[in-house]
């Protein structure tokens, strides 16, 4: 068995739910799993309905309902024309989104939302797209069996982030999918949404498709999981910044969430962390370009010393420096502790025997923080700087990598310099105009044309 995840832009309109068939199609003597995310935009649309109706604009919150009921029912129509099953399919569809409209006049008569209704509603893309895909795919000659999410993917009810009982969705899974999958039908479910023990409806937070994925894979023990997206896969550098980028062909798990930390908007690898865990290989694809290889994620991949190069902008630097941290213990503990009773997330730190310098991601913290840390040491803040990032997975053996990387900065200015001692990443603070040439440069050092091996 296998689970082939596709993500919005892969069920998107008709014609991509027609790829995704064909997809499909070619995968039958591995007895896929179907996971779907809604259509693409169709969960903010969900979210800013909420809001909306909430807020007490109910009619543009009704019309958007009924703008998402024109996309599904015109998509229905492209897929399967005027037929009965289209017919049946979108009285089902029209159903559901009758239940939608009433909601959301509930929550206009409420005037709030709570995370509980935000589930509630947001579930509709995925109760909508599941359903149109399995109409689609019997259309293509597909045996698809539509399974409501609810009844598998148990939750608790921590909603809007509910967390996933695995246990439950194991039995779940063996029980609902198994056995239609081996039978040689192609069972379709929604991503993202679950339910709580007592059927109240969960999600599992934004991106929350690849999540369901890779815990139904790792309830079945499958063969593998696809995750059916709209780029090639994970590149040795962002394509937007750096031309000739290439794909990453394989990288380990460590690597592809020190990549995500840089916004590579790919995938969340924490998402996949359930399957990648229990050694099941998952593949990242681009469903408009089935031919290409795509990204393989394992938990342990074969070691390179440099894999990617990544980069930031947008990031500030704070240096605190004080005589006091000198032969003393504890201090450490306490300025950490500052960036934590302010949930600041603390990126990169480098130390030396006076003074700490560390940057933050993001600076809407840093006015409450910085009294805070004043009293700690002399503070200065430095902003507009950026990251650049060399990720590897062995950078600091031999040596050479480090000098060629060093090199390559030529005469940038760099304000602090850190490599982990796992040798995962060397990361530089340079100035933010400074990023993406700094980028080119290193992409260029290191898998250019006329780069040695790397
Ligand atoms: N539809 C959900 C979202 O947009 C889940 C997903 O696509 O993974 O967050
Ligand atoms: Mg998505």
């Amino acid at each position: 068995m296998i689970v082939v995840k596709f993500g919005g832009t892969s069920v998107g309109d008709a014609e991509a739910i027609e790829r995704a068939a064909s997809i499909v199609l070619t995968k039958r003597e591995r007895h896929p799993i179907v996971v779907v995310s809604a259509m693409a935009g169709v969960t903010n649309a969900l979210l800013a309905i909420a809001e909306q109706s909430a807020r007490g604009q109910l009619i543009g919150a009704i019309r958007s309902v009924e703008g998402l009921r024109e996309r599904h029912m015109q998509e229905a129509e492209r897929l399967l024309g005027d037929t009965e099953e289209c017919a049946e399919l979108c009285g089902e569809m029209s159903a559901m989104i009758d239940e939608l409209a009433h909601l959301t006049e509930a929550l206009n008569t409420l005037g709030d939302v709570t995370p509980r209704s935000l589930d509630a509603i947001a579930s509709y893309g995925e109760q909508l797209s599941s359903q149109l895909v399995v109409a689609a795919f019997r259309r293509c000659g597909l045996p698809a069996e539509h399974v409501d999410a609810r009844d598998v993917m148990i939750t608790d009810d921590a909603f809007t982030r509910a967390e996933p009982n695995v246990d439950a969705i194991s039995e779940a899974s063996q029980r609902l999918l198994a056995p239609l999958a081996r039978d040689g039908r192609i069972p379709v479910l929604g991503g993202f949404i679950g339910s709580t023990t007592r059927h109240l409806t969960t999600t599992l937070g934004r991106g929350g498709s690849d999540y369901s994925a890779a815990l139904i894979g790792a309830a079945l023990q499958t063969e593998a999981i696809e995750i059916w997206t709209d780029v090639d896969g994970m590149l040795t550098a962002d394509p937007r910044v750096v031309d000739g980028a290439r794909l990453l062909e394989r990288v380990g798990f460590d690597e592809a969430s020190e990549l995500a930390s840089f916004g590579a908007k790919v995938l969340h690898p924490m998402a996949i962390y359930p399957a990648v865990r229990v050694g099941i290989p998952v593949y990242v694809l681009n469903s408009r370009r089935p031919e290409g290889k795509g990204t393989l994620i394992t938990f342990e991949a074969p070691r390179r010393p440099v894999t990617a190069i990544a980069g930031k902008s947008g990031v500030t630097l704070i240096r605190l420096r004080t005589p006091r941290m000198l032969l003393t213990e504890g201090f450490m503990r306490t300025t950490f502790d500052v960036f934590h009773r302010h949930r600041a997330s603390v990126d990169v730190v480098a130390t030396s025997e006076v003074s700490v310098s560390l940057t933050i991601d993001d600076a809407s913290r840093l006015d409450a923080l910085l009294p805070d840390l004043r009293e700690l040491g002399d503070v200065s803040i430095e902003r507009s700087r950026g990251i650049v990032a060399v990720v590897g997975a062995d950078l600091s053996a031999g040596g050479e990598h480090m000098a060629r990387a060093l090199r390559a900065l030529s005469d940038t200015p760099v304000h602090m310099l850190s490599l982990s001692a796992t040798g995962i990443n060397l990361t530089m603070v340079v100035d933010g105009e400074h990023v993406a040439p700094v980028m080119r440069r290193l992409h260029e050092e290191f898998f250019g044309d006329g780069a040695l091996s790397s």
